[in-house]
């Protein structure tokens, strides 16, 4: 039932059975600590299917949807992005492309809600950054590029193993990470900076230094440019959900994830220890974290800005 969230429905789209609604905005801010305060969502819910997925609890203010299954789209983002955009207290501050869903997931391919979006990006020569565990953004990779000759833009891979078959389990509806691997190569060749979210790290699924290794391995052979991780966080209906794929996946698991989350966090010397391997293996590679925007971002959006 949609009709108590803040948007305005229009149609099922026909050939998708997605739910299609007209957003009044499309900008939305907020004040976590993120590289922007700025989101772009284009899609509610994520047929991802992640097990790990927090954004899926997001999806209880349109009236408790399946959020790997009820995928609400918002198909007039591309005019109202380009009204606000227009506005004069618009700063040209990067915005984040995705933020609770992913923007490339498997029915863009048919909407095609992105490329007009980009085009708006583009006449405004707004920073732009995306993460993604889709390889689907390469159908759009001439408009990065055009995008990339006039502002900073930023694609990141979310990548958790580097191991196909672990993540077909893990992430059953993303592209697999060999993919990932090659759409950011494709993205650094047309000259996009390219990052890795190693995030979520899973103790005792993919935090054994080796396998932490080939993801830096790959990375720095993609000429990726910075990389953050991060481990697990298993924050209020994340962690029965995320214990109950234990159980049926990997039973022998679940007393030791028992052990080591008391909380939403796991120990803090489990994060100590997983943030000082990743450090190292970014030094051994020559990866650094991924930096702030530049100040002079928003001022250089706003000088090469047609408006
Ligand atoms: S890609 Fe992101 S939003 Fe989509 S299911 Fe996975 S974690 Fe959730």
């Amino acid at each position: 039932m949609l009709s108590s969230h803040p948007f305005k429905p229009t149609s099922t789209c026909q050939t998708t059975g997605v739910q299609c609604i007209e957003a009044r905005s499309a900008l939305h801010y907020h004040d976590k600590e993120q590289p922007t305060h700025w989101d772009l969502n284009v899609y509610r819910g994520c047929a991802h299917g992640c097990t790990y997925c927090f954004a899926r609890y997001s999806h209880d203010y349109i009236g408790g949807g399946d959020f790997f299954n009820h995928i609400v789209a918002k198909t007039n983002l591309a005019p109202t992005l380009d009204k606000e955009f227009r506005k004069s207290t618009w700063l040209h501050e990067p915005v984040n492309l995705g933020g609770v869903s992913d923007s490339y997931q498997p029915v863009e391919a048919t909407l095609k809600l992105l490329p007009p979006i980009l085009e708006v990006f583009i006449k405004h020569s707004n920073p732009l950054l995306i993460s993604t565990k889709s390889d689907l953004i390469l159908r759009d990779k001439v408009l990065f590029a055009r995008l990339s000759e006039r502002t900073e833009v930023r694609v990141a891979a979310s990548i958790t193993t580097a191991n196909d078959s672990l993540a077909q389990l893990l992430e059953p509806g993303a592209t697999a990470p060999s993919h990932r691997f090659t759409m950011l190569r494709a993205m650094k060749e047309i000259g996009v900076k390219t990052y890795i979210l190693l995030m979520p790290i899973l103790p005792y699924l993919t935090d054994e230094p080796d396998q932490l290794e080939q993801i830096y391995q790959q990375a720095a052979r993609a000429g990726v440019e910075g990389i953050i991780a991060w481990p697990l966080n298993l924050r209020g209906k994340v962690k029965p959900a995320f214990i109950q794929f234990l159980r049926e996946k990997f039973p022998a698991l679940v007393a030791p994830y028992t052990g080591l989350f008391h909380g939403s966090s796991a120990s803090p010397s489990y994060t100590s220890q997983m943030l000082e391997i990743t450090a190292e293996l970014g030094q051994k590679y020559g990866i650094s974290k991924i930096p702030r925007f530049a100040p002079e971002t928003k001022t250089a959006g706003r000088q090469t800005s047609l408006f």
